[in-house]
Formats: C-alpha cells, sequence, structure tokens
C-alpha cells in the first residue's frame, strides 16, 4: 500500500523531511512518493505524516485516487457540487 503525489502539488517541501521511510523526493516537475518506502505511516503514526503537513487539498491520493485531504477539509470552505 502506497500514497501518490498528484500534479496539483506545489512543491513546498514539506513533506519530504515528515515521511519516517525517506519515501518522498524532489522529481522533475513536482514531489513524489516511492511506492516502495511508503507504509502509509501504519502502525508509525495515527495519521500520515506527509497529509497532515501538507498545505494543498487533494494533492496527495490514495491507491484509489481518493485524497487524504479532500476539498474544504483544509481550508473548511465547502466546494460547490454541480447540478
Ligand atoms: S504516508 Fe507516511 S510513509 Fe507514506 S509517504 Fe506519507 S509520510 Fe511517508
Ligand atoms: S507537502 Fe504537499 S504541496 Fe508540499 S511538496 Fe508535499 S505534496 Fe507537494
Amino acid at each position: 500500500m502506497a500514497y501518490e503525489i498528484v500534479s496539483s502539488c506545489v512543491n513546498c517541501t514539506a513533506c519530504e523531511s515528515v515521511c519516517p521511510n525517506a519515501a518522498i523526493s524532489a522529481a522533475q516537475s513536482q514531489f513524489v512518493i516511492d511506492s516502495s518506502l511508503c507504509t502509509e505511516c501504519v502502525e508509525a503514526y495515527a495519521d500520515p505524516q506527509c497529509a497532515s503537513i501538507c498545505p494543498i487539498e487533494g494533492a496527495i491520493v490514495d491507491e484509489l485516487g481518493d485524497p487524504l485531504n479532500p476539498p474544504g477539509s483544509l481550508t473548511g470552505i465547502i466546494p460547490l457540487v454541480a447540478a
């Protein structure tokens, strides 16, 4: 199991140093998670450390593509849902 950083990452670097497994590194255009190293922080922490510090909603997703910080979770602004 591993999480993934998607293109909305703004390269703030915050997640890189908090990962207990050194799974996060800078790539060409954004930070990336090495799936062979990411343990989803299971057993090490109550919450995934990268998602806990990431300031961008939706930048880190699970294996289903669901954001760990969904829209509204950080800003408190619930997005309008298209009718
Ligand atoms: S979930 Fe944990 S182990 Fe996986 S990349 Fe994020 S901080 Fe690292
Ligand atoms: S904390 Fe979020 S925005 Fe910052 S580098 Fe990591 S994934 Fe990208």
